[in-house]
C-alpha cells in the first residue's frame, strides 16, 4: 500500500510518498512560499533534488503540483494517483476530543475545526491541506494524525494548572503537549530497542529539535509532558523561552512598552538559545561559537542542557524511577556534545555515559555504559513513518 503523508504549515507543505509494506520512502520534498510566489522541491528514493519556481496562489495548487511530480512520466514515484492508496495528514491540535488518529470524515473534521481556536497558527493550514487533498484525490481514504492525542492519557494532576478551574471548563485551558507522534513512536521503539517490558517500563522521551519537549511514559503511556496549551512551554527551545515566571511578561511590557502580541512574538520567535547566545537557533553554529569560547553561545548551550536535566530529574520522581532515557530530534540524535553535558547531572541515577557510543548520529544506539543503572540511547525519530502507519492502521 502506498501511503501520502501531508504535513501542512500556513505557508509550506511537507511530504512523503511511503510504500507501507516495505516502510521504503518513494519520494519526498516540500511546497514553499505558497500564497506569496511558490517553489516545489522534490526528491524520488534515490535521485537528486529537483526545485520547480511556480505559482502556489493557494494549498490546492501546490498539492496539484505534488501530485503532477508523484506521476511525472520520466521522474514519478508511481504511474497514476490510482496507486495512491491512502493519505495520512499530520493535523497539530486534537484538543480533548482525539486521544487517537482518525478517518477524516465530514463529521471528523468540523471537530478538528472547533480545535482551530487552540491552534490558530497550525489547524487551520491543516485543514487547508486536508480540504485540497479531499478535492484532488476524491474517493481516497484520508486520515488525520494529532500532535496531542498521545499525551491524551495524562492524568488530571499532570494536565490541571493551578488556574481557576472554571478557564478549564470554559476555555480548555490545559496542558495537552505536542511532538506526540514522535513520543509515541521513540518510546514504542525504545522499548523494542532494548527489549523491555511494555507493561512494566519507565521511559522518558527527550525530543530536542528546534521545537524541544520531553516527555514521561509509564507502561507505553504517557504520563506528563513539557509543552502545554501551546508549545511555548517546558524546555528552552531555539526560539523558544520555554518555562518563565508569567510575571515577566507584564515587566517585559512595560520596559519595552511592548502589547501582549509584542510580548508574545519575543517568547515565541526571539527567545531561547537564539536570544541568549545572540549567535542562532542553531546547535551547529552554537557548537563552533562554544569551541571559540563565546561565553553567551557556552550560557545558551548550559541553560539548555540544564533545563532538560531538570526535567529528566522531575519525570523519574513522577515515575518513580526510569528504565530508559532516549534522545531524538536534530539536536537529540547529532549533538554529542549536548548528550554530553545533559548525562552529567544524571550520575545520581547511576547513569554513566559511554563516550564512544556517544559519538553516534542518527541511529538507534545504546550511549549509557552496560553497567550503567538506567540505559540512556539515541532513537531517531520518522514521524512520517509513524503517520504513514497510523494510516493504513486505519484505512
Ligand atoms: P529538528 O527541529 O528536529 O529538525 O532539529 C533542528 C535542530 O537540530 C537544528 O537547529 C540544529 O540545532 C540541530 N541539528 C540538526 N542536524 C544537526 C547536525 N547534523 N549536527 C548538529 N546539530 C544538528
Amino acid at each position: 500500500m502506498n501511503v501520502l503523508v501531508i504535513n501542512c504549515g500556513s505557508s509550506s507543505l511537507k511530504y512523503q510518498l511511503i510504500n507501507s509494506d516495505t516502510e521504503a520512502v518513494l519520494a519526498k520534498g516540500l511546497c514553499e512560499r505558497i500564497g506569496i510566489d511558490g517553489r516545489l522541491v522534490y526528491q524520488l528514493a534515490g535521485g537528486e533534488k529537483e526545485i520547480t519556481e511556480s505559482p502556489m496562489p493557494t494549498h490546492k495548487e501546490a498539492i496539484q503540483m505534488v501530485l503532477d511530480a508523484l506521476v511525472n512520466e520520466k521522474t514519478g514515484a508511481v504511474k497514476s494517483l490510482s496507486e495512491i492508496d491512502a493519505v495520512g495528514h499530520r493535523v497539530v491540535h486534537g484538543g480533548e476530543k482525539f486521544a487517537s488518529s482518525v478517518v477524516l470524515t465530514p463529521e471528523v473534521l468540523a471537530q478538528i475545526e472547533e480545535c482551530n481556536e487552540l491552534a490558530p497558527l497550525h489547524n487551520p493550514a491543516n485543514l487547508i491541506g486536508i480540504h485540497a487533498c479531499q478535492e484532488l484525490m476524491p474517493g481516497v481514504p484520508m486520515v488525520g494524525v494529532f500532535d496531542t492525542a498521545f499525551h491524551q492519557t495524562m492524568p488530571k494532576k499532570a494536565y490541571l494548572y493551578g488556574l481557576p478551574y472554571e478557564y478549564y471548563e470554559k476555555y480548555k485551558v490545559r496542558r495537552y503537549g505536542f511532538h506526540g507522534t514522535s513520543h509515541s513512536f521513540v518510546s514504542k521503539r525504545t522499548i523494542e530497542f532494548l527489549g523491555l517490558d511494555k507493561n512494566n517500563s519507565k521511559v522518558i522521551v527527550a525530543h530536542l529539535g528546534n521545537g524541544a519537549s520531553i516527555s514521561a511514559v509509564l507502561n507505553g503511556e504517557c504520563v506528563d509532558t513539557s509543552m502545554g496549551l501551546t508549545p511555548l512551554e517546558g524546555l528552552v527551545m531555539g526560539t523558544r523561552s520555554g518555562d518563565i515566571d508569567p510575571a515577566i511578561m507584564e515587566y517585559i511590557a512595560k520596559k519595552e512598552n511592548l502589547d501582549i502580541d509584542g510580548v508574545m512574538n519575543v517568547l515565541n520567535k526571539k527567545s531561547g538559545v537564539e536570544g541568549l547566545s545572540g549567535v542562532s537557533s542553531d546547535f551547529r553554529d552554537l557548537e563552533d561559537a562554544y569551541n571559540e569560547g563565546n561565553q553567551r553561545a557556552i550560557d545558551a548551550c548550559e541553560v539548555f542542557a540544564y533545563r532538560v536535566a531538570k526535567y529528566i530529574g522531575s519525570y523519574v520522581a513522577a515515575m518513580n524511577g526510569v528504565d530508559a532515557i532516549a534522545f531524538t530530534a536534530g539536536i537529540g540524535e547529532n549533538t554529542q556534545f549536548i548528550r554530553e553535558k545533559i548525562v552529567a547531572y544524571l550520575g545520581y541515577l547511576g547513569v554513566t555515559l559511554d563516550k564512544e557510543a556517544n559519538k553516534v548520529r542518527g541511529e538507534d544506539k545504546i550511549i549509557s555504559t552496560p553497567d550503567s543503572k538506567v540505559t540512556v540511547c539515541v532513537i531517531p525519530t520518522n514521524e512520517e513513518l509513524a503517520i504513514a502507519r497510523e494510516t493504513v492502521a486505519l484505512v
